[in-house]
């Protein structure tokens, strides 16, 4: 089974697929998380990618779809796709890599929300080295600017801040929501309304994999 996590940065796919994948042992591919745990590690994929990513542009073709081909290969287990594909041309080259070992994307889950909330949760938006992420206005840290799981300091991501939003905004509009049409003629696409309590959202989720057969 593979899913795809389709919607605006900050529409909560991120948040929703480590749910989802720790529940239901799903492998969670996030083509951000990658790029940014390479950015960590000073690595050479990271050098390449860093000035990209705080431009809130996207990484080019030829970059995403190796790292995606790599973990693919080697992935035999239920797979939620998160952030990837981001454009049309994404898509196909993710059809071809999985017929290769005879999958499919299954489901594609559209996280709906508008584009205001968007801004508004992505500026709350506080990350942590650790993976865990906060919004300060709904699920705040117990102790302001700290980590409840590691304890170490939370930072407002380069990508988070506002000028780089609304360029992300801009790039979502003009090579992502063409996915939607794209997915939803072919029969895959599920509406998952974003904007409801965390738990309301994981709900949708599983409806939508009772749906599919999972
Ligand atoms: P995310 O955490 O998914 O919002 O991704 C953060 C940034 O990583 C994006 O703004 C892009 O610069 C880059 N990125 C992540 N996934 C992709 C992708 N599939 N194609 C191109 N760039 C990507």
């Amino acid at each position: 089974m593979n899913l795809v996590f389709l919607g605006y940065p900050g529409s909560g796919k991120g948040t929703q697929a480590k749910i989802l994948s720790e529940r239901r042992k799903f492998a969670h591919l996030s083509t951000g998380d990658m790029f940014r745990e390479e950015i960590a590690k000073g690595s050479e994929l990271g050098l390449k990618v860093k000035s990209i990513i705080s431009s809130g542009k996207l990484v080019s073709d030829e970059i995403v779809l190796e790292v995606i081909e790599n973990k693919i290969s080697s992935l035999k287990q239920d797979t939620i796709f998160d952030g990837f594909p981001r454009t049309v041309e994404q898509a196909e080259a993710l059809e071809n890599m999985l017929e290769k070992y005879s999958r499919q994307v299954d489901a594609v889950l559209f996280f709906e929300v508008d584009e205001a909330e968007v801004v508004k949760r992505l500026s709350a938006r506080r990350s942590c080295s650790c993976g865990r992420v906060y919004n300060v206005l709904t699920s705040p840290p117990l102790k302001e600017g700290v980590c409840d799981s590691c304890g170490k300091t939370l930072f407002i991501r380069e990508d988070d801040k506002p000028d780089v939003v609304s360029k992300r905004i801009d790039v979502y509009k003009d090579l992502t929501s063409p996915l939607i049409s794209y997915y939803r003629i072919q029969g895959i696409f599920h509406i998952i309304k974003a904007d409801k309590p965390s738990e309301e959202v994981y709900s949708q989720i599983e409806s939508v994999l009772v749906k599919v057969g999972v």
